[in-house]
């Protein structure tokens, strides 16, 4: 059987069209964008075409788009600057079911003199936004709250979230890592200042991303250079730039109608396992999701053994977010949502992407009440 690869949150395959483009800039296009000749020229131009790719899919300017090493760099550059650029203010507010990238961070800065505000999940993982209106006030700096998590696929208010930081003077930032090419990201309407993505996680390369920052704001730089106009120092990594431009031109071209398909898949997947397994259930199923990802609890049997006979017939998934899957720690976002710990340890995530098949579905149906019951009855024997 061939490897079926369902854990797209965690990266993704490179498309053919973005290697394809990718490749001149890896072997005979090898200028450096800042040099002012024949062999530079060119490359800048290809750079600033990719930017305008990105601004396309998230309806920014060009000029918003700050190219950066990847979502990890954009959230540190967007949570670091939005703070200088607010130095009175020492409160910040995100959410407690943050990546990991973002909430290690906060802490760092909970112990140096900042007053964080991690907002709780409710029991479907959507974030308190009761809570919300209730602690951004006038001390404020920055709201920091993902467009959709990682582990559940659950999609956040980021707009309304907007609207309360900016009414008390805060900034906005958004993680959009996992909404960017699967859930509309239209920066047009939605009134976030600062917007995170990560080019593996649409089919481009690793070790690329994107900081959006809107028009007029003068945010600081993390890495200083005169590169990105001043706002990203360090030479431009080409080839990783490029493929992200392409990969959200493909994103931008079909998004609909793959996802929709995609959504097939996924809900015909989750229906299958539903039906198939007893006390089977869905983490976060109360809210609009991503139409690529279902996180589920097969009754107690645990996410370990689940995904050790899986991977024993060539799939790959994962227990909640690949940072945490060591399988020895609950993940932090479905114990947010009440989760006890041994149901956070039984969590499987599967998330597909436009190049899962109706037939890899169909292989993990039939595989999946085999495994069940085989480690059901190791339960049994057990107790
Ligand atoms: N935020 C979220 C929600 C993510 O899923 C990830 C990737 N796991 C990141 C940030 C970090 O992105 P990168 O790997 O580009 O640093």
């Amino acid at each position: 059987m061939r490897p079926i690869y369902l854990d797209n949150n965690a990266t993704t395959r490179i498309a053919p069209e973005v290697l394809e483009a990718m490749l001149p800039y890896l072997t005979r296009t090898y200028g450096n964008p800042s040099s002012q000749h024949l062999f530079g020229e060119p490359v800048k131009r290809r750079v600033e075409e990719a930017r305008s790719s990105v601004a396309a899919l998230l309806r920014a300017s060009p000029a918003e788009v700050v190219f950066t090493s990847g979502a990890t760099e954009s959230n540190h550059t967007a949570i670091m600057g939005a703070l200088a650029m607010r130095p009175g203010r020492r409160h910040i507010v995100t959410t407690s079911v943050e990546h990991p990238s973002v909430l290690r961070l906060l802490g760092r800065l909970g112990e140096t003199g900042y007053h964080v505000t991690f907002l709780p999940a409710d029991s479907d993982g959507g974030p308190d936004m009761q809570a919300l209106q209730e602690t951004v006030r006038e001390e404020t700096a920055l709201v920091s709250m993902m467009w959709a998590n990682n582990e559940t696929g659950v999609i956040f208010p980021v707009s309304s979230a907007a609207e309360v930081a900016r009414g008390k003077g805060a900034l906005f930032h958004t993680d959009a890592v996992q909404a960017v090419g699967k859930t509309p990201v239209d920066l047009s309407r939605a009134a976030a200042d600062l917007l995170s993505l990560s080019g593996h996680k649409l089919h481009a390369p690793k070790g690329v991303g994107v900081l959006f920052v809107r028009k007029g704001l003068a945010l600081p730089p993390l890495l200083c250079g005169h590169q990105e106009r001043g706002r990203r120092g360090g030479t431009e990594n080409v080839p990783g730039i490029v493929g992200l431009g392409t990969a959200c031109e493909l994103a931008a071209s079909d998004m609909g109608g793959d996802m929709q398909r995609v959504r097939g898949l996924r809900d015909r997947l989750e229906e299958g396992i539903l039906s198939a397994v007893p006390h089977a259930a869905v983490n976060g199923r109360r809210h609009p999701r991503l139409p690529n990802t279902t996180n589920l609890r097969l009754g107690t049997l645990g996410a370990e053994a689940i995904l050790d006979r899986l991977s024993r017939f060539g799939i790959a998934a994962s227990a909640g977010s690949a940072c945490s899957s060591d399988g020895t720690e609950p993940s932090h976002v479905l114990t947010a949502m009440g989760l006890s710990r041994d149901e956070a340890l039984a969590a499987v995530r599967l998330s597909l992407s436009r190049y899962t098949t109706p037939e890899e579905i169909s292989s993990v149906l039939e595989v999946m009440p085999a495994i069940v019951e085989e480690l059901t009855t190791m339960e049994l024997v057990r107790s």
